[in-house]
């Protein structure tokens, strides 16, 4: 077998002797690596480079093509960016795959049975990190999901179950609220279920999902999940399989993928032989699988299993009922290497054979673009007069109107308070003044949405920003007012 390029960080504070170890591991059971080694982390951002990245690293990730990364240490304030956002954006890295299976008894949980893997998606949500203060009083995310990077994590979920040998795929959203944007990732979870007819399928809202999953996560499989709901609860499912510490990951996109441990550096560690490798391990035993080189996975995955069940611990999982020995970072490297070719007794062995691991990418079919019409504009407006009563803002707003494009309506933090608002409502200076929005009704031009600007500017209102109200092939592409 011809040896496979990849990029190796060794990183900073415990990363080196974790890295170190780990490919030790892989080395002596039998990987076939060419090395091309890359400094990223503190030395970069220190030396004045507030990305952390060498040049020299985008030339080799684009070369193999797999980056395999110990932890980094970002140096407090100072306007340092994370490296892990950089590199899955601008690789476009939009699969997050985080495996979390308990190993009771050896190490503590409370749900000895939980084997379950997180798929979040990478790139999208309140991450895209678009930002305003628009008022004295308000501050706005923008939530941004996407079709294509919708459908492409969750395909990936799907092939993932079925080249693992996994049997469900459950998606949490928060639809019922946020109909639009969760509904789209709920929607397009749907079609594609539909395809993979083998896998089952299940949808639960975000808020039950999750308690569902901390209770009996023994009832999941795979998840798969928008961004943030994925990075919470990708956490929670590692820490009460046992521990954060014991889990990997991996960053899958179509022109590169990026495997690491999902702890730190851990910097009080650093330099004493103490931290456990086992994390940043998982993910170079996820990446032998995607290289192709399954049977190394699987001699390494069982060699660990059988080190941790033999009780031979690291200090973070050492407990005296049931660890038999406490060794550093290169004594339990040495333990497992000792172990390769055998398998867990207790624990459940694992098998990699006509496994694919963590699938490529998968590439998505080509749609129609649907048919779009303007139908009115949110004028959003900072206002603080007239004791802020709604009723006084929609009679002297009305006047702003054009017979095409009336005011329709208006709301405060989203509900509406005119025509007909409640006396009880509590509103902020932050006003969403909706100008037409009549599905059924005429298009509008462009130059109508600016005229009706151009008016509101002309009564003395004060406008933060706008959107245009369209339709895609009839369907509404806004909300309602809530209470409408
Ligand atoms: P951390 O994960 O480094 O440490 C949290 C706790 O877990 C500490 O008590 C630490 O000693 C322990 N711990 C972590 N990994 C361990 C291991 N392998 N073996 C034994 N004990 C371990 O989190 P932190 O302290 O919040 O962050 C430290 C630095 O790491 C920060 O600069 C942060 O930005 C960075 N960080 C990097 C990544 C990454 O590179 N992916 C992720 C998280 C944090």
């Amino acid at each position: 077998m011809s040896a496979i390029p990849i990029t190796v960080a060794y990183g900073d504070g415990i990363g080196p002797e974790i890295m170190s170890a780990s490919i030790r591991i892989l080395q002596e059971a039998g990987a076939e690596l060419d090395i091309e080694e890359v400094t990223v982390g503190e030395k970069v951002y220190l030396s004045g480079n507030t990305s952390g990245i060498d040049p020299a690293f985008w030339d080799s990730i684009r070369r193999t093509r797999v980056f395999y990364k110990a932890p980094l240490t970002t140096p407090q304030g100072g306007g340092y960016k994370s490296i892990n956002v950089t590199t899955r954006k601008t690789l476009s890295l939009y699969a997050n795959v985080r495996p979390a299976r308990a190993l009771a008894p050896f190490v503590e949980t409370k749900h000895p049975e939980q084997d379950l893997v997180v798929i979040r998606e990478n790139e999208e949500d309140l991450y895209a990190g678009i930002e305003h203060r628009q008022t004295d009083e308000v501050f706005q995310c923008l939530k941004l999901i996407s079709r294509p990077g919708s459908e492409r994590v969750i395909r990936y979920a799907f092939e993932y179950a079925r080249a693992n040998g996994r049997k469900k795929v459950t998606c949490f959203t928060k639809d019922n609220i946020m109909k639009l944007t969760d509904g789209l990732f709920h929607k397009v979870y749907d079609e594609v279920a539909a395809e993979y007819p083998d896998i089952e399928s299940e949808h639960w809202i975000v808020d039950i999902g999750a308690a569902k999953m901390a209770d009996k996560p023994e009832n999941f499989d795979v998840l798969v999940l928008p961004n943030l709901y994925g990075d919470v609860l990708s956490d929670v499912a590692a820490q009460i399989a046992g521990s954060v510490g014991m889990a990997g990951s991996a960053n899958v996109g179509e022109h590169a993928a990026m495997f690491e441990a999902i702890h730190g550096s851990a910097p009080r560690r650093a330099g004493q032989n103490l931290a456990n490798p086992s994390g940043l391990l998982q993910g170079g035993i996820m990446m032998m699988a995607h290289i192709g080189q399954s049977d190394v996975a699987e001699r390494v995955h069982n060699a660990w299993l059988k080190t941790i069940e033999e009780g031979i611990h690291t200090y973070d999982i050492f407990r005296d009922s049931v660890s038999k020995q406490k060794v550093g970072t290169k004594e339990f490297a040495d333990a497992i290497i000792e172990r390769l070719g055998k398998r867990p007794e207790t624990l459940e062995p694992v098998s990699y054979e006509g496994r694919a691991g963590i699938p490529d990418a998968a590439s998505l079919p080509a749609r129609a673009p649907a048919k779009r019409e303007l139908h009115g504009v949110d004028v959003f407006l900072d206002w603080t007069e007239d004791n802020r009563d709604p009723n006084v803002l929609g009679e002297k707003l009305s006047a702003a109107g054009l017979d095409e494009l009336p005011l329709t309506m208006i709301t405060n933090r989203g509900l509406k308070v005119w025509p007909k608002g409640a006396p009880e409502t509590f509103c902020t200076d932050h006003w969403r003044c909706r100008f037409g929005g009549y599905v059924d009704g005429p298009e509008v031009s462009q130059q109508q949405i600016i005229d009706v600007q151009q008016k509101v500017h002309d009564h003395g209102f004060h406008i933060i920003k706008t959107e245009q109200l369209y339709t895609f092939d009839g369907e509404p592409g806004f909300s309602l007012g809530q209470g409408q």
